[in-house]
């Protein structure tokens, strides 16, 4: 247990963030108190002097063990406030007291946000210069070179499709289908698994509506329809006249074959067959994702699935005989009992079978997950994952792969990333834009999200129902926020 004094601010939230990069199990409490020092305490202040300073120190038992200081002088940031300026001064001098006491230096260092390249997007939009950028992950945020360069990388791919002004005009549709054959147990999504028929229709009823209004208002907007992706879930459930239902209402406002690009996740390959697989093609669907997870089978009898790796490998031949020439493959690093020669196997089995996109996801602990954490030693979890993804960046790189797009995620294993991979010009738009927040979703379906793009580097977020029953009650509600944020 944690025992944090807090003073001269009430960042709880970031404090909290700023000890998970270390450990994720650890127990806390927050005073603004006077200090007893019993146990492990972490004092954090913050002085508004002349010079902004922050200071931290930790003890053991009343030992001082660690302590870190830093003023405003010592940082530089993309985009100056005081307030940022503020929590990043009392992160960083916690960030410096803790990793001396765990011994770890994190590749991320500070930073525990989603979207680290965008870092470098915002500061470019501020005419910073590369060697400013660099000096604002590298000395600020604490980034390791390797990552820095991951970033850069990235970047150059993305940049491709930074355009303001295309970017403001357009819109991407997501649309979920919360329908899983089985639990896996690391999933927190809603999900329903084995789903009647008749439940399964009756929201695609209500999902129709939804997404023939969502277009109405978009069209209104003069907005663009750039890309359209089907996530969930596993839409591949859907049988072939319930994948007709859903592209029925897209295909009365569309073209479909105009439209740039078009994901369905096609994840478990129990769920698929030819006749699904040419439906979807004559639907226009021109990427698809089969996810392994891992071709280990014990592994993924144990995380949940009711399917071989050998049934991965026939969907995959299956889809290429359909005509699918873009197939995204998703695996996971860290699942439970995998060491770096697991992910050395299953990546040489992917890589063997060649598909456009890779994307390595690394295991996060979700609350409503069934899997609990098996170690609260970061250490160890820090040094597997750091061997499993450079295998995997080395098994890439070298088939030609590039790292196009990444994100993180808390409470993941290692303190990680998950990173999309792609071969030359075979990128997934969708993935780059609305992880950078490039342009405006609009989600359809129970738990999609809406993020509708309102300004430089603002956006209204609207969240549609997580329970079949209140998202097919509620539609109207949803409906109507949608109305009001885009108009008409
Ligand atoms: S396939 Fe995806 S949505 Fe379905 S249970 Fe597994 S992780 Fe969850």
């Amino acid at each position: 247990m944690f025992k944090f004094y807090l003073s001269g601010h009430d960042f709880e939230y970031e404090v909290q963030n700023a000890l998970r990069v270390f450990d994720l199990n650890a127990d806390i409490e927050i005073s603004y108190g006077s200090f007893e020092g019993r146990g492990l305490s972490l004092v954090s202040c913050l002085e508004e002097g002349e010079i902004i300073r922050a200071r931290a120190q930790l003890y053991k038992d009343r030992e001082l063990l660690s302590e870190a200081c830093f003023k405003a002088d010592d940082i530089i940031l993309e985009k100056y406030g005081d307030k940022k300026l503020k929590k990043t001064l009392v992160i960083k001098t916690i960030h410096h007291v803790l990793k001396s006491y765990y011994k770890v230096e994190p590749d991320y260092g500070i930073l525990t946000g989603v979207r680290v390249v965008k870092i470098l997007i915002i500061a470019k939009r501020e005419n910073k210069s590369g060697e400013e950028i660099n000096r604002i992950l590298r000395d600020t945020y604490e980034v390791k070179e390797e990552k820095i360069k991951l970033l850069w990388d990235i970047l150059s791919i993305e940049e491709k499709y930074i355009d303001e002004k295309i970017n403001k005009s357009n819109y991407n549709l997501y649309i979920d289908i919360p329908f899983c054959p089985s639990k896996c147990i690391y999933c927190s999504f809603t999900s329903y698994v084995n789903c009647p028929q008749k439940k399964i229709n009756s929201y695609l009823d209500t999902l129709s509506f939804e997404i023939e209004k969502t277009i109405e208002l978009a069209k209104k907007k003069k907005l663009n329809l750039n890309t359209i992706y089907v996530g969930g879930g596993t839409p591949s459930v859907l049988n072939e006249d319930q994948i007709n239902k859903l592209f029925e209402p897209i295909i009365k406002h569309y073209d479909l074959s105009q439209v740039r690009e078009i994901t369905f996740e096609a994840g478990r390959p129990d769920t698929l067959n030819k006749e699904k697989l040419l439906c979807l093609k004559r639907n226009k669907v021109d990427r698809i994702s089969i996810n392994p997870q891992t071709m280990n089978d014990d592994t993924l009898r144990a995380i949940g699935r009711k399917h071989l790796s050998s049934e991965i490998v026939d969907a995959y031949y299956m889809a290429r005989e359909a005509g699918f020439t873009t197939i995204n493959m998703d695996i996971i690093l860290g699942l439970p009992g995998e060491d770096e020669s697991d992910v050395r196997r299953t990546m040489e089995i992917i890589g063997g079978l060649n598909p456009e996109n890779i994307t390595v996801h690394t295991l996060a602990y979700k609350k409503l997950s069934e899997l609990t954490r098996e170690s609260s030693e970061f250490y160890k979890d820090y040094d597997l994952i750091k061997k499993m993804h450079a295998a995997i960046d080395e098994l890439c790189q070298g088939k030609g792969y590039k790292p196009y797009y990444m994100y993180r995620q808390k409470n993941i294993k290692g303190n990680s990333e998950n990173i999309g991979y792609t071969k030359d010009g075979r990128e997934c738009i969708y993935n780059m834009v609305m992880t950078e927040e490039l342009e405006t979703i609009l989600g359809c379906g129970l738990g999609a999200s809406s993020k509708i793009i309102t300004g430089e580097n603002k956006h209204e977020t609207i969240r549609n129902f997580k329970s079949l029953e209140e998202y097919e009650m509620r539609i109207d509600e949803i409906i109507n926020k949608k109305q009001s944020l885009l108009g008409g």
